[in-house]
């Protein structure tokens, strides 16, 4: 297999507060390759969006601490870059996609001077002309229409699915070689959610960057992912080819993800989402951190920690009983 991309091991990420210790992510690995897309799944609280944003060191040191055992992109250590050398990668080979682009871009600034000014930072070469040439050009890809005019528009006279749009134009600005998309639909309603979608798979296709997917929503993992990390109480519990995850899943947690599906291909209506809550990561329970919510667990579940350990087929299981869900 080629050298990864993006090389996670071991990452850890605490927050500080008011004496209180959250361990919001722990012990996690992952590995993205050229080209593919890597969907990182769990409720919400599970650690996925931390994870991602500790890659390009956007989680504030303090009040949290970030620890990793390696943390390199294209084979640089990303923890020894200087705050310059991270400023030319963000928006450069790594774009960012965000959940509310609002908070990502600036109101007073029009949307085609931000784009050429995201082009600029990280193509010297090209003037501001060309750079405002680039932008309009970009609005255009995603299907932004009269893209000049709009480019002369701020972020408030965008909606929504248009501010989202813009955003996918700055984050493949600059060819990059990786996108990190954090919960890039949830602020959507749910028509606009499949046209971005349609136009994220579609940038990603012209520009060959690997994706890290950010998600709770199991239905964008099995329209984009090739391959899916499942999070749960900020440790991954589960990684799978996309296909072997969605037929064959092995941890409890996924099973309860894709029960909580609606399904077209039987009558019955009823969704089963998981029974109880997501622990509290500032006192998480011993043992296995989803055996308060497992319908299989047992009494090992309650003392033992299971270690994420290979399964075979490339996949790996953090439960101690994964071969009887097999
Ligand atoms: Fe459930 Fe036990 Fe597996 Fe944890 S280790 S998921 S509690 S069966």
């Amino acid at each position: 297999m080629s050298h990864p991309l993006l090389q996670i091991k071991d990452l850890s990420v605490e927050f500080h507060t008011d004496g209180t210790v959250v361990q919001a992510v722990a012990g996690v690995d992952l590995e993205v390759h050229a080209g593919e897309i890597v969907a990182v799944v769990g409720e919400s609280g599970s650690g996925k969006t931390v994870t991602a944003m500790s890659v390009l060191r956007l989680i504030r040191e303090p009040p949290a601490s970030v620890r990793a055992g390696t943390l390199a992109f294209r084979g640089q250590d990303l923890r020894s870059l200087s705050r310059r050398e991270l400023r030319a990668i963000r928006g450069g080979p790594v774009g960012m996609i965000f959940q509310d682009p609002m908070t990502a871009l600036n109101p007073v600034l029009s949307i085609g001077d931000q784009i050429a000014e995201a082009v600029q930072l990280h193509q010297a070469k090209r003037d501001r002309r060309a750079a405002r040439a680039r932008a309009v050009e970009l609005l255009a890809m995603v299907g932004v229409p009269d893209p000049a005019h709009r480019a002369r528009q701020y972020p408030h006279e965008f909606s929504g699915g248009m501010r989202q749009r813009a955003m996918i134009a700055m984050a493949i600005a600059n060819d990059p070689d990786l996108i990190i998309a954090d919960e890039p639909t949830t602020a959507l309603d749910v028509t606009i959610q499949a046209q971005v979608l349609q136009l994220i798979q579609r940038a990603q296709r012209e520009t060959g960057a690997a994706t890290v997917l950010i998600t709770h929503d199991l239905g964008i993992v099995a329209e984009l992912a090739d391959r899916v990390v499942v999070m749960y109480a900020g440790r991954v519990v589960e990684t799978a080819g996309v296909l072997e995850l969605f037929a064959r899943p092995r941890h409890p947690y996924t099973l309860g993800l894709l029960g909580s599906l609606p399904r077209m291909d039987t009558e019955a209506e009823r969704l089963d989402p998981i029974p109880g809550n997501p622990p509290n990561m500032a006192d998480p329970p011993p043992g296995c951190p989803f055996h308060p919510r497992c319908a299989i667990a047992r009494d090992n579940c309650r003392t033992d920690r299971p270690a994420l350990l290979p399964i075979g087929d490339g996949r790996s299981s953090a439960c101690h009983f994964h071969e009887e869900l097999a």
